[in-house]
């Protein structure tokens, strides 16, 4: 017996190019056929099986262009855990003491490193010394100096390095971004970004400076830093920034709590956006112009992210953030596709300058500038 995708496969590709209902008449259309992808598929291991690592491990569940194949941990039993969850076989399996050998695994093209931010620069380095290509979480890095380095190694293991900007690909940030190309707004001259949460545990290495690198803005207020610059669409020229400390003791040296931050832009905009380990409901970003604005709230949450604009509400459906950045992340390594918004490590590394300059603006209380 004939089946349906049997016909469908038969029929011209002229036929096909027809609207479905055109070729089966409007009392009873057929609905669309879905294609399986059929292009190549990345391969990945997660290095870092924590709770992020668990969030990107469930959505690849419905990627179509990248795979979760491998998995490297410090713990032996997390290791099995994952190996039955996810079906990664034994020899896909690594910690962190061996996990070089990875270079002679042909069955994983990258590693996505999704460990505390202070292990990210090692741990990069160490997979590009291996060929494979590098995912790393945000912050790229506890400095611009590091950052540098995980740029530079990249570079000379001919491997390529992508950060974990999830917001890059997100439907309704991509069409402010679209709407502010496009002129929608007139001449933008204001951005806000307001990043916060409250923060639980005093023991977790979020709050050892040692592991994290800095408080609140390495961790949540980095999302404003990127967004001010994917908003306004240019880099900033100064920077000027405060700091309070409400809890000195949670919050010891080297650690945040909060940070206010403005920035400067070549055409003239401003950015200012407050970065907090002690405010929950902080999650929203704002920019306007001369002919119109949009809102973003919640704009850089797991989702769904909300948005208004001059024209209106923003209609996009929600897709689990972490499935569209790791099959776009696929498109990226594995056929030089150039996203909308940048996600390689020189983009990560445009964040770390800023996140420097807001240290060393809130030490001096100087504006400080930047080349731009
Ligand atoms: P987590 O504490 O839940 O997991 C960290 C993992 O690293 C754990 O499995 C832990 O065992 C392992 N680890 C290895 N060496 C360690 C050490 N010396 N000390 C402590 N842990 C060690 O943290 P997380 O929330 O998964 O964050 C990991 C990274 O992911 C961070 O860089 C964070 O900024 C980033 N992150 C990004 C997003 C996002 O939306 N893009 C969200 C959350 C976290």
């Amino acid at each position: 017996m004939k089946t349906r995708r049997d016909f469908l496969q038969h029929l011209t590709t002229a036929a096909l190019a027809l609207p479905i209902a055109s070729v089966y008449g409007l009392e009873n259309p057929l609905p669309p056929v879905e294609v399986p992808y059929q292009g190549p598929v990345l391969r990945v291991a997660l290095l870092g099986l924590g709770s992020y690592a668990t969030r990107v491990a469930e959505a690849m569940k419905a990627c179509t262009k990248a795979k979760l194949v491998g998995a490297i941990s410090g713990t032996p039993s997390k290791l099995k855990d994952w190996q039955r969850k996810y079906n990664i076989p034994e020899k896909n399996c690594y910690n962190y003491e061996n996990f070089d050998a990875i270079k002679n695994n042909p069955d994983i093209d990258a590693v996505y490193i999704i460990t505390p931010n202070a292990l990210h620069k090692p741990q990069c380095l160490r997979v590009a010394q291996a060929g494979k290509h590098v995912i790393t979480e945000k912050p790229m890095a506890i400095n611009v100096t590091e950052a540098q380095q995980m740029v530079d190694a990249c570079k000379q293991a001919n491997v390529k390095l992508l950060v974990g900007y999830r917001m890059h690909f997100e439907a309704k940030t991509l069409e402010v971004i679209r709407m502010r190309k496009a002129g929608d707004f007139g001449k933008v001259l204001f951005f806000q970004g307001l990043s916060g949460f409250i923060i639980g545990d005093p023991t977790q290495w979020r709050l050892n400076p040692a592991l994290s690198g800095g408080g609140a803005m390495m961790d949540i207020g980095i999302y404003s830093v990127n967004g001010a610059r994917y908003m306004i669409g240019e880099e900033p020229v100064w920077v000027t920034a405060q700091e309070t400390k409400t809890d000195p003791v949670k919050f010891k040296a080297g650690i945040d709590e909060t940070i206010q931050f403005q920035f400067g832009f070549p055409s003239g905009a401003v950015a200012s956006c407050l970065s907090t380990y002690s405010l929950n409901n902080l999650d929203k970003f704002f920019l306007d112009g001369t002919k119109g604005f949009a809102e973003l709230q919640p704009s850089t949450g797991y989702g769904p992210i909300e948005g208004r604009t001059h024209k209106g509400v923003l209609k996009y459906p929600h897709v689990t953030h972490q499935t569209t950045q790791m099959d776009e992340m696929a498109d990226i390594l594995l056929n030089n596709r150039q996203p909308e918004v940048p996600v390689d490590g020189e983009e990560g590394l445009k964040d770390m300058k800023l996140i420097d300059a807001i240290y060393a603006a809130v030490k001096s209380g100087q504006r400080v500038e930047l080349k731009g």
